[in-house]
């Protein structure tokens, strides 16, 4: 693979970790990102800098690659990335399955209609139709705009008429859908890699938790029973049979307290929840994705430790980000720091990420929560 180029659409965590991933493979990384000095290029991929959307500068940065893929499926419209595929070069996760995925509702109903368990949905047209519906759902749903929604952006929870009509207004103008709120016992998340044959590989079952609708801690393996592990990892695997393209994915799911599983949604790319393989596994996740990628043959993705958990550093305030903390949190055994290089930070921007490993989860939790503790972001 020495001397092969991959392109990376975005150049935050998720390429500065791909980039990470894909040196000591041998290939040469470049990204584009809107800002100089990005995340991936402070690790020593070359940059494009243009703004979001800027398809001249797509079209040269898919002249300088082999292959190309996408850190963040709302860095760029679908269309330019296509015409690329269709020009020849290798593009993954296929345009297809980002043009799927970009639009909520149209996910819902290609995985419905592939006989995959979801909650209850259906689109909003109007402010009446939209009253049937939180009726229909027992008084309480969730709003949430069909695309450009990330980290409970552009999520909201309804339970009454008039925070229905608040919510309506505010979303003025974006199309909306409405999912009926699912009592889940557990959130849960499983990381699956599809070769370019359709080979399939799927990662532990992990436990996610969220705050203000943001992924903040992962605890693999997730404390589960074996039935209900195995229905994750079958619903996993054939969600990934029914997308196109290869790479990474992320199936985010809720474990009901009767022991059902439904998908949550997909994300077509390296996720946060799988951050914790880089440690705990034996191919990391972004080393995986650059496999499938590129051609190269899957990695096991086999836990290498008995557990871990994986917290976020999501930033506490707004102005310079600041390192001066990271001293203490690095004294806990176990546990290893990766931070972003971003600044300024932002109130729960994610700066960064932490892992810790142990012979339970309890252990590896506590590990990492009290090194998370000890940083000042
Ligand atoms: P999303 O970005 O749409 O995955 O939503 C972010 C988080 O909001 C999820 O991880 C859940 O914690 C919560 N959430 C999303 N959809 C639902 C739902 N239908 N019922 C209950 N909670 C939900």
């Amino acid at each position: 693979m020495q001397g092969k180029v991959i392109g990376i659409v975005g150049g935050g965590q998720l390429a500065r970790m791909l980039t990470l991933a894909a040196k000591p493979l041998g290939f040469r990384v470049v990204v584009i990102s809107t800002y100089a000095g990005s995340p991936a290029a402070q690790v020593g991929a070359d940059e494009i800098v243009a703004e979001g959307g800027d398809e001249a500068a797509l079209r040269r940065l898919a002249e300088q690659v082999d292959y190309l893929t996408v850190e963040f499926e709302e860095q760029f419209e679908v269309p330019p990335i296509q015409a690329i595929a269709n020009s020849g070069l290798p593009v993954h996760p296929a345009p297809e399955t980002i043009e799927l995925i970009k639009d909520k509702l149209k996910q819902k109903q290609y995985l419905r209609k592939h006989g995959i368990a979801v909650g209850p949905f259906a689109e909003i047209t109007d402010f009446t139709q939209a009253k049937v519906l939180l009726r229909t759902y027992g008084g309480k749903m969730l709003v949430k705009t069909r695309r450009g929604g990330y980290d409970g952006n552009g999520n909201a929870v309804v339970k009454s008429i008039e925070g229905l009509r608040n919510t309506l207004e505010q979303f003025q103008n974006r199309p909306v859908y409405a999912e009926s709120f699912v009592d889940f016992k557990k959130e849960l998340a499983v990381m699956v890699a599809r070769d370019i044959n359709g080979n399939i590989k799927t990662y532990p079952v992990v436990e996610t938790i969220h705050v203000r609708n943001i992924c903040d801690e992962v605890l693999a393996p997730a404390n589960i029973s074996d039935k209900e592990q195995r229905q994750a990892l079958r619903l996993a695997k054939r969600v990934a049979q029914h997308l196109q393209g290869a790479g990474v994915f992320g199936i985010e799911m809720f474990l009901m307290s009767n022991g059902e599983v439904l998908v949550n949604e997909i994300a077509p790319r390296v996720h946060n929840s799988g951050h914790y393989t880089i440690e705990a596994c034996r191919t990391s996740q972004f080393e995986q994705h650059i496999r499938a990628i590129t051609g190269l043959p899957l990695g096991s993705p086999e836990l290498v430790v008995p557990a871990a958990a994986m917290v976020n550093v999501l930033g506490e305030s707004n102005g310079p980000a600041r390192l001066d903390s990271l001293d203490k949190a690095m004294a806990v055994p176990h546990t290893n720091i990766h931070m972003y290089g971003k600044s300024p930070t932002k109130i729960d921007r994610k700066m960064g990420h932490i892992t810790a490993t142990g012979k339970n989860v309890l252990q590896a939790r506590k590990r990492a929560r009290g090194a998370r503790s000890k940083i000042k972001v």
